[in-house]
């Protein structure tokens, strides 16, 4: 059965918006040494704006944002929200799309206006060459901003930039973390770029970037292996199988997709990153009175 003192730890949790699905993970969570985080949506806000749109001369940046919400009309990623909602602001109608397909930690693919478009990161344009627009997109880059292309026809004619947030108690969190002795870690399919400025600006122990959702999840299996119990941070967008190879899997629960909500093993209600710290000392705790 389970102890009272644990029943009380999990109690006071839900009283400060952290569901514990059940003991066995307070407990574990005071265990771990390690702390994996997602970027998009856990460390910083999800909730992406386009900050700049840039279109070749012959195709224009109006063509360029309705090309990008017909594909991204279909689109649950957060930086399909952002250009929905440029796209609304500046009063371009998305047309329909056929055949489209979402391909994870790449982008998304459709036929618009009989033509073949996609929109994406550099992994979703192999072999058509992103190299007039490389300068440009690393200068914004540098910003901290995440770029996308859009192709029309097998060709790229212009590219999209994204502002995102760092959440207001992610540096406290990350803080409080390595005063505990615990290792924090970053994962995100972002480039290399945003990664580094996001980690840099939080004082991440490690991160890795341009990471496929099952990149993530083998990350947190290698961590296991060298390091003992990993608690891993997530939205479910796009690391639901890293969230569930986790010995202990924490949702943000109120960006976060139903999916993650319902596999985590603990849910922040309130998308508070913080909840992590208090859940170790809560854990460190609830197991001192339980001894
Ligand atoms: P993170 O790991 O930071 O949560 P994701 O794995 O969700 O990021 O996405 C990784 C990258 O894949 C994005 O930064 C973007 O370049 C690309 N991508 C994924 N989905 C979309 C989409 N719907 N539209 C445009 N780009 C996308
Ligand atoms: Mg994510």
């Amino acid at each position: 059965s389970t102890p009272v003192s644990m029943v009380s730890g999990i109690t006071a949790a839900a009283r400060q918006g952290i569901l514990i699905k059940g003991s066995d993970y307070l407990e574990t969570v005071g265990k771990a040494r390690t702390v994996v985080f997602d970027k998009t949506g856990t460390l910083t806000t999800g909730r992406l704006e386009v900050a700049a749109v840039l279109a070749s001369d012959d195709t224009g940046e109006e063509e360029v944002l309705k090309t990008a919400a017909a594909l991204e009309a279909r689109s649950a990623h957060p930086i399909a929200a952002a250009i929905m909602e440029r796209a609304r602001t500046a009063g371009v109608a998305a047309g329909p799309v056929e055949g489209f397909v979402a391909v994870p930690g790449a982008g998304v693919r459709g036929v618009v206006g009989s033509r073949e478009c996609a929109l994406g990161n550099r992994r979703l344009f192999p072999d058509m060459s992103t190299g007039e627009w490389e300068k440009k997109a690393r200068n914004l880059e540098g910003r901290g901003l995440t770029v996308v292309f859009v192709g029309v026809g097998g060709r790229v004619v212009g590219l999209i930039g994204l502002m995102d947030a760092i959440r207001e108690d992610a540096a406290r969190t990350v803080a409080d973390l390595r005063a505990q002795g615990i290792r924090t870690v970053m994962l995100t399919g972002d480039n290399e770029e945003v990664a580094a400025a996001v980690a840099g600006r939080l004082g991440i122990d490690e991160y890795q970037a341009a990471l496929l959702p099952v990149d993530k999840m083998q990350v947190v299996e290698d961590l296991t292996a060298r390091l003992g119990p990993v608690v891993m941070v997530g939205d479910g967008v796009n690391d639901a199988p890293a969230l569930a190879r986790a010995d202990v899997g924490v949702a943000m629960g109120a960006i976060g997709s139903d999916i993650a909500i319902e596999t985590a093993d603990i849910v922040l209600m309130n998308d508070q990153v913080g909840g992590i710290s208090t859940l170790m000392t809560l854990s460190k705790k609830t197991m001192r009175v339980v001894r």
